[in-house]
């Protein structure tokens, strides 16, 4: 890790402390964070597999008192007086450098613009997440987003529905209060890193901070574990809520829920629930935007003499007028019996005939379907079949 890297970094957002926090503190934030994010409660979660190398990061840093004291002056140094001295540039003072002030090697992406003198995210980058960072770091804590998936049926995606959405997060042990010791045993600090769950490596003036691997981040072991967390200190607790989905939503499609996501912290307002929508396919009907599309077979004849369809709706059946000499492939269209949209208003149903061709025919049909064509001009091909002559050098094929 960098210099540069810090600054980059708002740790004590991170572990959601002030940043008068004390180091007992710092250590009870640390803790809780490692047991919510702890890989036991988490498989397969990536998100909380990062978040818990961000956390496990921001804590080496911040409870060792030299780097944290280095870390607040680096922060203090470039949030003021590096700053002031960038404003007056422009006014033809001497032109700020990121690598002036760490003696670095330039890490610019050579790409010019109001950024490329410093590299990487650019000046303003870099100020306002460290800008942002700060508030957060003061506020309470805004509780996680949450994004869950929902299969619909066809028609439930169509007409809208309300279904219970239960959604696993991680949480604190109830019957431990997170200690992870069975009633009556205490957990004990963990002998590889000294109770403060990071194995500490330093390499030049840098030092690399993972989590401990014996007590997996949480600084303590416990001998006697409790039974109803299985000695992590953490259970994935569940709770079901009833979403409304609103009617016409589309398969892919995202919701938004404000407020619906993970509670903050300390008064904090909550976080927000996305789902995510997957619809299932239907067996007759298909969408098409705000229609519904629906393909019906017909006979020949039926197509030559016209019919009456009776087809399904999402609503009951109607019936579609085919009209005599209708086309293979025409859309016939039924008004308002398509999605429901936003506004109240409802697209259509897409009705297309589809002439069926049979693969066989009996003995009788075959004659009738001879004198048929015996009785009827050939199809109206002339334009075609002058464009082949005319093509030189075809295949004659
Ligand atoms: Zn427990
Ligand atoms: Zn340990």
């Amino acid at each position: 890790m960098s210099s540069k890297d810090w600054l980059e970094k708002d740790f004590y957002a991170v572990l959601g402390v002030s940043k008068s926090a004390s180091a007992d503190e710092i250590k009870k934030a640390y803790r809780k964070l490692a047991r919510e994010l702890h890989p036991d409660h988490n498989p397969d979660d990536k998100k909380a597999e990062a978040r818990f190398k961000d956390v496990s990061e921001a804590y080496g840093v911040l409870s060792d008192e030299r780097k944290r004291k280095e870390y607040d002056e680096m922060r203090s140094l470039f949030g003021s007086g590096a700053f002031r001295r960038n404003a007056r540039a422009g006014a033809g003072g001497t032109p700020f450098d990121i690598n002036d002030l760490f003696g670095g090697a330039p890490t610019g992406t050579g790409q010019a613009g109001s950024g490329g003198r410093f590299g990487g995210g650019g000046f303003s980058d870099l100020f306002s997440s460290i800008f942002t960072g700060d508030r957060a770091g003061r506020r309470a804590a805004r509780g996680r987003d949450v994004e869950a998936e929902v299969t619909l049926a066809f028609a439930d995606a169509v007409r809208g529905t309300t279904m219970p959405l239960t959604l696993r997060t991680p949480g604190v042990c109830d019957t431990c209060h997170g200690s992870g010791a069975a009633a009556g045993s205490q957990p004990r600090p963990c002998p590889t890193c000294h109770g403060s769950g990071l194995v500490t490596s330093n390499q030049g003036s840098f030092s690399f901070s993972e989590p401990c691997r014996d007590c997996q981040g949480v600084g303590t072991i416990v001998d006697e574990k409790c039974p109803d967390c299985r000695g992590t200190g953490g259970i994935t607790k569940t709770r079901t809520l009833n979403v409304r989905i609103p009617a016409g939503v589309t398969d892919g499609q995202r919701i938004r829920l404000s407020g619906r996501g993970e509670p903050g912290d300390r008064g904090g307002s909550p976080g927000d629930l996305y789902v995510v929508i997957r619809v299932k396919a239907d067996d007759l009907f298909g969408r098409n935007g705000d229609d519904l599309t629906l393909t019906v077979p017909v006979t020949f004849a039926e197509a030559v003499f016209g019919t009456d369809l009776r087809v399904p709706t999402m609503d009951g059946a109607v019936t579609v007028r085919v009209p005599p000499g209708t086309p293979g492939g025409r859309i016939l269209r039924v008004r308002g019996k398509g999605v429901v949209r936003r506004n109240g208003t409802t697209g259509d149903l897409l009705v297309t005939v589809d002439v069926h061709v049979p693969t066989s025919v009996s003995e009788q049909a075959r004659k009738a379907l001879q004198e048929f064509a015996d009785a009827t001009p050939p199809a109206p091909r002339e334009r075609i079949d002058a464009a082949a002559r005319r093509v030189v050098g075809g295949n004659r094929q």
